[in-house]
């Protein structure tokens, strides 16, 4: 019984394009990982997701998939342990990291005790893919954040490889990831550290590799740094290096792909609506986020270079704090958090016209994504113009007034 209703979610002719159905896989793999027949594949559909399917042919009707699921086999929320504010010591690592460093420290750290560390980069097709490094060098193309679904391929069978040969492993990646590789291992191991990030959600592999053909016009997208910081930690924008050496910089809300994707969400992954693995529930020992509300941090150095906010679920993730070569470690209160990180605990709303999205980019492709981010922005100018006027209205009566 529980079987068929896994199956019934992953097979191709019921998952069709019903968003809530869809809400029930976040593409982790770990199905696919686990199979003993090997008998999952996984499939992009129109939304460019991937999602797994099975062949008939071959299952045994084991449950291995259905056990292994983090949708299918959520926790309970779980309140961590403490919130700090920290930053690295390094302004350079800084600025290279979307925050303030942390997973830079915890990485090196890992690394200089004959660790493995894996993490997000692009492959050379600008694919986002998890891998592994064991070196310090190896650890640039992991940092910063990427706004898009990265691929995990089969590195959960990586790290229980690694796991079992003894060796340190730091894992990281967003909250459903971290939840299905502990689903996958099935058992704690003493030597795997495991690190989240605050999670919006992620936007469409394959609206991506349509918004960068775009961008490029005939040219590669050779880097991408989705939170460069010449601009300001707070004030980030998105810069696109061309393989005819030219560069593309926008302020985020300019940007067709972060605008209409993780802005206004018409291209978030269904899940992300529900996520599974939010407020806790992952079994991280350390979630990294922004320190947002670094303002009523005074002891947080603010020169707007980044500094971090991070969620402690277990005493490993608090015993390696020691370790970090940081500024300062202090414990901040839930209630900031909840106001200015609210991703850690709330997953986004599905816009109202999101059918009619993809609707439209079926026809127009990436030019849709565009059209939609033409069609909301002269919207909230607008509802600015009537604030302004408002404010005139106001200022003018008090004046006349005050003239009489
Ligand atoms: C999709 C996404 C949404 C986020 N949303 C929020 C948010 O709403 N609020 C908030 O406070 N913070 C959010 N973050 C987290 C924040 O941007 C930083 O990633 C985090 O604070 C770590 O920063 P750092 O300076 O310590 O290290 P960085 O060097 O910035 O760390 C990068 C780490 O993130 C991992 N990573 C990057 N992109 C991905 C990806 N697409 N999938 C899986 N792993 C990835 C890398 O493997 C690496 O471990 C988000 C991150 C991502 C990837
Ligand atoms: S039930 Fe077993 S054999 Fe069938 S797809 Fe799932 S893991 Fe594979
Ligand atoms: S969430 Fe992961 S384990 Fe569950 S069906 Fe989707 S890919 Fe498979
Ligand atoms: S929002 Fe949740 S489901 Fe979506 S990518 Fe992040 S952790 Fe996974």
């Amino acid at each position: 019984m529980r079987i068929n209703n896994f199956r019934e979610v992953n097979s191709r002719s019921i998952g069709g394009d019903d968003v809530f159905l869809k809400m029930s896989c976040c593409g982790c793999s770990a199905c696919l990982q686990k199979c003993p027949k090997k008998c999952i594949e996984m499939h992009e559909d129109a939304e460019g997701f991937l999602y797994p399917e099975i062949n008939d042919d071959f299952c045994i009707d084991c449950g291995i998939c259905y056990n292994v699921c983090p949708v299918k086999n959520q926790k309970p929320n779980c309140k961590p342990l403490a919130f700090y504010a920290s930053q690295s010591k390094d302004e350079t690592l800084r600025l290279q990291s979307s925050s303030g460093g942390i997973f830079s420290l915890l990485a090196e750290y890992t690394i200089r005790k004959g660790g493995i560390v894996f993490g997000a980069r692009f492959n050379e097709k600008m694919e986002l893919v998890h891998e592994y490094t064991e070196t310090i060098n190896g650890l640039a193309p992991f940092r910063g954040s990427k706004y898009v679904q990265s691929k995990i391929g089969d590195s959960f069978k990586q790290v229980e490889y690694f796991l079992k040969q003894g060796r340190m492993v730091l894992f990281s990646g967003v909250p459903c990831q971290i939840a299905a590789l502990k689903l996958y291992l099935q058992k704690e191991y003493d030597n795997l550290l495991t690190v989240d990030v605050i999670c919006h959600g992620v936007p469409s592999p394959g609206v991506f590799r349509e918004y960068i053909k775009y961008l490029g016009k005939g040219n590669k997208i050779i880097n991408i740094n989705f939170r460069d910081k010449h601009t300001g930690w707070t004030g980030y924008s998105t810069s696109y290096t061309l393989s005819n050496g030219k560069h593309k910089h926008f302020r985020t809300f300019f940007d067709y792909f972060l605008g209409a994707g993780l802005r206004l969400h018409y291209f978030l992954r269904p899940s992300c609506f529900r996520c599974p693995a939010k407020s806790g529930k992952s079994g991280s020992d350390l979630t990294l986020g922004d320190l947002w509300h670094i303002k009523y941090v005074p002891e947080i150095h603010n020169d707007d270079k980044g500094a971090s906010l991070l969620a402690v679920h277990t005493l490993k993730g608090k015993d390696i704090l020691r370790f970090l070569d940081v500024n300062v470690m202090i414990p901040q209160n839930e209630d900031n958090v909840r106001m200015y990180n609210a991703s850690f605990y709330v997953s986004p709303d599905i816009p109202k016209d999101r059918e009619l999205f993809w609707q439209e980019y079926a026809l127009y492709g990436f030019m849709a994504v565009k059209q939609y981010c033409k069609k909301l922005r002269p919207t909230r100018l607008q509802n600015r113009w009537i604030v302004c006027k408002i404010e005139l209205k106001k200022y003018l009566t008090k004046y006349i007034l005050n003239l009489k």
